[in-house]
């Protein structure tokens, strides 16, 4: 009798730079699960049919990165509450029913690495949130559920940074500063930097005004994305700076706990696949 392996993805463009598979493959072993998980490159114009075409052949969940979350969101056919509310998802679930789910955990990933490893309590603390894509909604959610004294959100294109902060309806913690313009801003006691230019091979060109003594900064990419980022804190003065290598086995391990129904070893994991991916 044969079994059928059940299959997962992560969906992304790029998708080359994603430790998911890997990941995954190690809370595996951790389980004595059997699953395959793949990473599928899908442009913007191509994602919706690739992902449909995946769960259409027994695909039974997906992780979504750049630039999708926000297209993954729109097209499940229901979504757990998180989501509704930052209009994001990062996680697709196939239920029994073939309906698909919509989750998103990228802002609980990132407060539990923030907080637990990172020792940067966001709480009372003012702000700055670089990016305004899919990562940074659900970023700006949870930093304000945290309890942030205040949230400067700056963007490359202003008017998404106005769009994210108008969507936020914080008007008084929260507030928009031109990408253009950062070297009149206040410095900022956490910056994080939720852009995607590390991935894209890019450089962010940041004044270290934004920096005081004290300042953490904490990125959302991990690998080679997270090294122009940290070499900037470092050379503007942080206090500390981290990658987003402990937020990304957050995630993963809530994906596979709400697929799997076994929440895996975290810090084994992470303890794992940091050799050589960390900047
Ligand atoms: P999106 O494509 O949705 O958003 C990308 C954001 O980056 C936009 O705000 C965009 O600005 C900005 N950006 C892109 N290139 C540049 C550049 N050259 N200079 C300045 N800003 C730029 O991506 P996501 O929000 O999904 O992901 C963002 C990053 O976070 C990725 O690197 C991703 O890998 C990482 N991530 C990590 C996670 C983890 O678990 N560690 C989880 C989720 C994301 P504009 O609006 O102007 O285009």
């Amino acid at each position: 009798m044969s079994t059928t392996i059940p299959r997962y993805a992560v969906f992304g463009h790029p998708i080359a730079h994603s430790l998911s598979p890997r990941l995954h493959a190690v809370f595996a072993a951790q389980t004595g699960i059997a699953l395959e998980y793949v990473a599928i490159d899908a442009t913007p114009e191509a994602f919706v049919d690739a992902l449909r075409d995946f769960f259409a052949a027994g695909g039974c969940g997906a992780n979504i990165t750049l630039p999708h979350k926000a297209a993954a969101f729109a097209l499940a056919d229901g979504c757990v509450a998180t989501a509704q509310r930052v209009g994001v998802a990062n996680v697709l679930t196939r239920l029994s029913d073939g309906r698909i789910e919509a989750d998103s955990n990228d802002g609980a990933g990132m407060l539990a690495d923030m907080c637990g490893r990172c020792g940067a309590d966001p709480r009372d603390r003012h702000v700055l949130l670089l990016g305004a894509g899919g990562a940074a909604r659900a970023a700006a959610f949870a930093l304000l559920d945290a309890g942030v004294g205040s949230l400067t959100i700056a963007n490359r294109t202003t008017a998404r940074a106005q769009a994210l902060a108008g969507s936020l309806a914080e008007p008084g913690r929260v507030g928009v500063a031109r990408w253009d313009a950062l070297e009149q801003s206040r410095a900022f006691d956490v910056i994080v930097n939720a852009t995607s230019a590390g991935v894209q091979h890019a450089a962010l060109a940041l004044p270290s005004s934004l920096v005081h003594a004290h300042t953490i900064a904490y990125d959302l990419s991990y690998g080679p994305a997270a090294r122009p980022f940290a070499g900037w804190a470092k050379r503007a003065g942080c206090a500390a700076a981290s990658d987003g290598l402990g937020m990304l086995v957050e995630t993963a391990a809530a994906s596979f706990e709400r697929w799997h129904g076994v929440r895996p070893d975290i810090d084994a994991a992470l303890k794992e696949i940091s050799a050589g991916n960390r900047p």
